[in-house]
């Protein structure tokens, strides 16, 4: 490798790190929120839990403008078309979030009409257990994804 070679890299490799460090701490959120995990995402929401702290507290309803899609709660197979649009319409980079069980897996909603994970319909980063999960759990899958964005990585 020749010496501009060599220098291009390093320059790209640190421009890549600036890049990964900014967004993790810029994410705007666009929360899809079907059930009742919504309630503990708005608690996490509140200034108690202080989403604001990782650059997370702001969400935007429009999902052209935002880069992280939070799915809350239980989809029907009826909805997944609608969920998987508007995953469409967000722009590079992005990334999902499947915020409780339902979500993750189905729950306990294990039949014809609820959709068994939302990875059936669109690539997830991080998923965020429990019925519902409690803020603190939120906020540890927040850290997740963050050291995810701040690493370039996507899941897909
Ligand atoms: S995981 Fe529990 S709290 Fe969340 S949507 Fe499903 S049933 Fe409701």
């Amino acid at each position: 490798m020749s010496v501009d070679a060599a220098k291009l890299n390093w320059m790209t490799t640190r421009l890549d790190a600036a890049l990964g460090w900014a967004r993790k701490f810029s994410i705007f959120q666009y929360p899809f929120v079907t059930a009742c995990c919504g309630m503990e995402y708005m608690a996490t929401a509140t200034s108690h839990y202080d989403m604001d702290r990782f650059g997370a507290g702001f969400p935007r309803f429009s999902p052209r403008q935002a880069d992280v899609l939070f799915v809350v709660g239980t989809i029907s197979h009826k909805l997944a078309p609608m969920l998987r649009r508007v995953y469409d319409q967000m722009t590079e980079p992005k990334w999902v979030v499947a915020f409780g069980v339902c979500t993750c897996t189905g729950g306990f909603y294990d039949n014809y009409a609820t959709v068994q994970g939302i990875d059936t319909v669109m690539p997830v980063d991080v998923y965020i257990p429990g019925c519902p999960p409690r803020p603190e759990n939120v906020l540890d899958g927040l850290i997740k994804l963050q050291e995810k964005i701040a690493q370039g990585e996507l899941a897909r």
